[in-house]
């Protein structure tokens, strides 16, 4: 089978793999490659790559969906949640009712949350789940809220994952997607790219990670911008939909609600 384009817009056949473009069901199977190879040292390099900045986005994610502080049941689902940051700023920041379900596709990273997350503030209030976020094991109107945190980018189909979102909220539950997004920032944009095109390279193969990090940073250029994301996800049924731009645009939070 022959795919023409190297860096083509994809046909039904293929996908975008960062710029190249494969089989689309071949597709999930290389990013579960990535991340069962970086999973060790994802934190770390999380770190490096946005020079801690992550920390203060995930934060803001959290702060946005203000989490009862009550002992009112209050579940997330924390999808693509990875080793586990949105949960844990979640549990900590929540009161005593809520509760949370990390859920990944990546046993590795499931495995590295797990390990993160094994004190006994955790243990009674999350449970950890392997599954695609387009076909997630939970029945309709399970949740309060979705949480997805760089992760939708990872996915092939992503309206079948935002329709999944839909699907196991309740009615009145919030989706919140924090991803990278369009540097609006004039300079800003150019530094932005001088640090994702040359420094995170290098910062990668210092680690020994030059290839998953090379589609990391060229998948961020293949997800669309702000206000595509945001009708992709009114076409998925949800109202109310906004975003906050984050350092100028480089991360955009969205967020929706199913009314
Ligand atoms: N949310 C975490 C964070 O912000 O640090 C992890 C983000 S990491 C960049 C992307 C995560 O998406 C990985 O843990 C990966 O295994 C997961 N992932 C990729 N494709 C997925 C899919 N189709 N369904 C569920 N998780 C997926």
């Amino acid at each position: 089978m022959s795919f023409p384009s190297a860096r083509g817009a994809p046909t039904h056949e293929t996908a975008s793999f960062g710029f190249k473009a494969v089989p689309t069901v071949a597709r999930q199977g290389l990013v579960n490659e990535v991340f069962s190879t970086v999973a060790d040292r994802y934190d770390l390099m999380n770190d490096l790559m946005s020079g801690g900045l992550h920390r203060a986005w995930k934060d803001d994610v959290v702060a946005w969906l203000a989490p009862p502080k009550s002992a009112r049941p209050f579940n997330l689902v924390d999808v693509a949640g990875g080793t586990g940051d949105i949960v844990r700023r979640f549990l900590d920041s929540g009161g005593s009712g809520c509760s949370a379900v990390l859920c990944d596709i990546s046993p590795a990273m499931v495995d590295a949350g797990r390990r993160r997350l094994a004190g006994p503030q955790f243990a009674r209030r999350l449970a950890f789940t392997i599954a695609n976020a387009e076909v997630l094991p939970f029945p309709d109107t399970s949740f309060d809220a979705y949480t997805i945190a760089f992760g939708i980018r990872n996915v092939t189909h992503i309206d079948r994952a935002l329709c999944e979102a839909y699907r196991v909220l309740k009615r009145g539950g919030r989706f919140l997607c924090l991803e990278f997004s369009a540097c609006e920032v004039p300079l800003l944009d150019r530094l932005y790219d001088f640090h994702a095109f040359e420094v995170i390279p290098r910062l990668a193969a210092l680690t020994g990670s030059a290839e998953p990090y090379r589609y990391l940073v060229e998948s961020i250029r293949q997800f669309p911008r702000q206000e595509p994301f945001a009708a992709l996800i009114r076409a998925a049924g949800f109202a109310r939909v906004r975003y906050r731009n984050l350092t100028g645009g480089i991360a955009a939070v969205h967020s929706g609600w199913k009314i």
